[in-house]
């Protein structure tokens, strides 16, 4: 009678919780999305139903309101169904809404939270969001949203705060990304990193500067890290002849 909501991590199983990997063996039924790696799947109990509502039925996906039904019925029906969802459930995953749904059909829900890719991206790259020479804070945006409308977001705002930028669902947006941030002032020259399935088999990491960010081919899913920090691989042991360069161009200490 509960449905979990539980993070799957940015698709290294190694990197679910412990908490995650339990209710995947113990689940009666495990809905998950596209995003959510085979690695973690195999967790799954032998006998657990899985049911991907990232696939197409028919030509179309599933929308949000057949989710929450779904979910509904299965935590009527079933003591423990898990709702898996890649990296932090309440990350771009619309696990909120989720929650608040289960709820309103009297069931019970916990939050298992994961390791999100908006950290866990930049990390498997060797770069840190925050730095205490030249970033003191990071924030996270989606890109989904057509950056050219402004409805959702102020990148004005975001090119001038000076913090590490993490962006998602930026794939297929990067070169707008980049323009709307050169256009709020950001430097031209800011170090960009596109981490694509971070921490998976086919992890690939691309360096490039924010003007040059347009005519990248950005592989999905990719996080894509704008700022000093994103000239930085802390697991290369030069670490200091690579920041050296940012640090003198007059970032901020
Ligand atoms: N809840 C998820 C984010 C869902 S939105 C989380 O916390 O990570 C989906 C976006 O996440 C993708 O478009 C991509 O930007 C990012 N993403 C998820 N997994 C990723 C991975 N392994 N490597 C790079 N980006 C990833």
């Amino acid at each position: 009678m509960t449905v979990h909501l539980v993070g799957a991590g940015p698709g290294d199983p190694d990197l679910l919780t412990v908490r995650a990997a339990r209710l995947l063996a113990e689940a009666d039924v495990v809905v998950h999305d596209r995003l959510v790696s085979r690695g973690v799947l195999d967790l799954v109990g032998q006998g657990a139903e899985l049911v991907d509502v990232g696939k197409l039925v028919g030509s179309h996906r599933w929308s949000q309101d057949a989710i929450n039904e779904l979910l509904g019925a299965l935590g009527h029906a079933h003591t423990c169904v898990v709702r898996l969802k890649g990296g932090d459930p309440f990350v771009f995953g619309r696990g909120g809404e989720e929650a608040l749904a289960l709820r309103a059909a009297g069931v019970d829900v916990s939050v298992v939270p994961g390791i999100t890719s908006a950290v866990a991206g930049p990390a498997a790259a060797g770069i840190p969001v925050t730095d205490r020479r030249c970033s003191s804070g990071f924030t996270v945006v989606t890109a989904h949203q057509d950056p050219h409308t402004d409805r959702a977001l102020d990148w004005d705002a975001l090119a001038r705060l000076g913090t590490t930028l993490v962006v998602l669902m930026g794939a297929a947006h990067a070169g707008a990304v980049a323009e709307r941030l050169q256009r709020g002032g950001m430097d031209p020259a800011t170090p960009v990193a596109v981490v694509t399935a971070a921490t998976c088999d086919d992890q690939q990491t691309t360096r490039t500067r924010l003007d040059a960010l347009a005519s990248l081919a950005v592989r999905a899913p990719a996080v894509i890290v704008v700022g000093a920090v994103a000239a930085m691989d802390v697991t290369e042991t030069d670490l200091w002849s690579q920041l050296t360069p940012v640090l003198d161009e007059g970032v901020p200490a």
